[in-house]
């Protein structure tokens, strides 16, 4: 495998119509070859040519499409074509601030093996490495198939041009770990690192149901708040893959000091330790919301997000006031970006589509030029999971641009 730089000469057009092509088959599987060359634009035989190598190279299995009769087609129908349950794999890494999370996953974006670790509240650098490192080697013994690649995703700040995990806010104080070095010098595999919120963006881009909308604002909610974008068509990183960190922007210059510097932060407001004192706050007033019933300690994000869905008061007006103060930072996005797409994603069973619409009331009446903008706000198909399929779309998004071949 090596990373490339491609240009116009006929070696580097094959090479990217070779990556095309299977970035084709990988996302939409079972395409044929008439499929793919209408697509492409490609010649009948320059296509026949390319799948040819990838399905000699062990990437790609023709399938033996039957007929009616259980007989083995005879040219009536054209072959699909799929990604070979051979084909080499690619190790994704999460880190949260309280959970390592590890997936091997395939070109498709399918998650083949998963494995998380707790990260204790004791954790240093030294020891949040010996983690990953513990959880790779275990992803390794699990698949049986060759790894391209670890790609990790991170809680923010990150700078990718260094691959290096900064300082986290509220990290234990881990600070300036070359994550990406440290994993290649030990695995002998190539290592990239990407903001978690990013990599929620991309996988949504790249594997979910958002590949037709060309700019979107992608909002990962958990402990904090992150949000990464697709601008044109492409996920953008800023200079140091640093521009998600919606969380720690301010809705407040007076308000409490954040352990970022600064004052007022997002995401101060905007987390379950707030909703909880709202709910507190509200029980006197509000005793016969059912919520109140069952509250013995806090809620969690989850019993929130679920009690809400069922229209309870109490969770209701927590999750109303979160959503209130998420908008405001959202609104003054979506003006400074021209973005009508809002994906969210968090953890969580409850099907409900409460916030979203919660948040899309609030945005449509803030945003600038309101009578002439809807903005969308939808859930993330793949909920609280996407920087995790991101950690892995990150080197898929380069093995489908041509810059790395394997
Ligand atoms: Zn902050």
């Amino acid at each position: 495998m090596r990373a490339d730089r491609t240009g116009s000469n006929p070696s580097d057009i094959r090479q990217r119509n070779r990556a095309l092509v299977l970035k084709l088959i990988a996302l939409r599987q079972h395409v044929s070859r008439v499929e793919l060359a209408r697509m492409i634009g490609l010649t009948k035989t320059t296509l026949g040519n390319i799948v040819a190598e990838l399905v000699e190279n062990g990437l790609v299995n023709e399938l033996n499409a039957k007929n009616s009769n259980g007989n083995t087609n005879l040219g009536r129908r054209p072959i699909e074509l799929r990604i070979s349950d051979k084909s080499p794999c690619i190790c994704g890494i999460l880190i949260r601030r309280d959970q390592c999370t590890g997936i091997v996953a395939d070109l498709t974006g399918q998650i083949l093996f998963r494995i998380s670790s707790v990260i204790p509240t004791s954790v240093s650098s030294d020891s949040l490495i010996t983690l990953i490192l513990d959880l790779i080697t275990d992803l390794q013994r699990c698949c049986n198939r060759k790894l391209i690649a670890i790609g990790v995703a991170s809680m923010g700040p990150v700078d990718v041009t260094a691959q290096k995990i900064v300082n986290p806010p509220n990290f234990y104080g881990i600070q300036d770990v070359s994550i990406s070095a440290i994993i290649k010098n030990k695995t002998g595999l190539p290592s990239y690192l990407i903001h978690d919120a990013d990599a929620g963006a991309l996988a949504e881009y790249l594997y979910g149901h958002s590949s037709d909308i060309r700019n979107f604002i992608y909002l990962h909610i958990r402990n904090g708040i992150g949000a990464g974008y697709i601008l044109q068509g492409q996920l953008y990183r800023g200079d140091l893959g640093q521009c998600g960190e919606i969380g720690h922007t301010s809705i407040n210059y007076s308000g409490p000091l954040c352990e970022c510097g600064n004052n007022g932060c997002l995401e101060l407001y905007a987390n379950v330790t707030k909703m909880n004192q709202k709910i507190k706050h509200l029980k006197g007033i509000l005793n016969q919301s059912p919520a109140n019933e069952v509250l013995n300690g806090d809620f969690t994000w989850e019993e929130i997000v679920r009690a809400s869905a069922n229209d309870d008061f109490l969770a209701v007006s927590a999750l109303d006031e979160f959503c209130t103060y998420l908008a405001y930072a959202l609104a003054n996005t979506i003006n400074l970006l021209d973005v009508n797409h809002i994906l969210i994603g968090y953890d969580s069973t409850v099907t409900s589509t409460k916030i979203e619409k919660m948040l899309e009331d609030k945005l449509n009446t803030r945003v600038l030029v309101a009578k002439n903008r809807k903005v969308i706000v939808k859930r993330s198909v793949f909920g609280g999971d996407a920087p995790l399929i991101g950690s892995v779309a990150q080197i898929t998004d380069l093995i489908f641009q041509g810059k790395i071949l394997i």
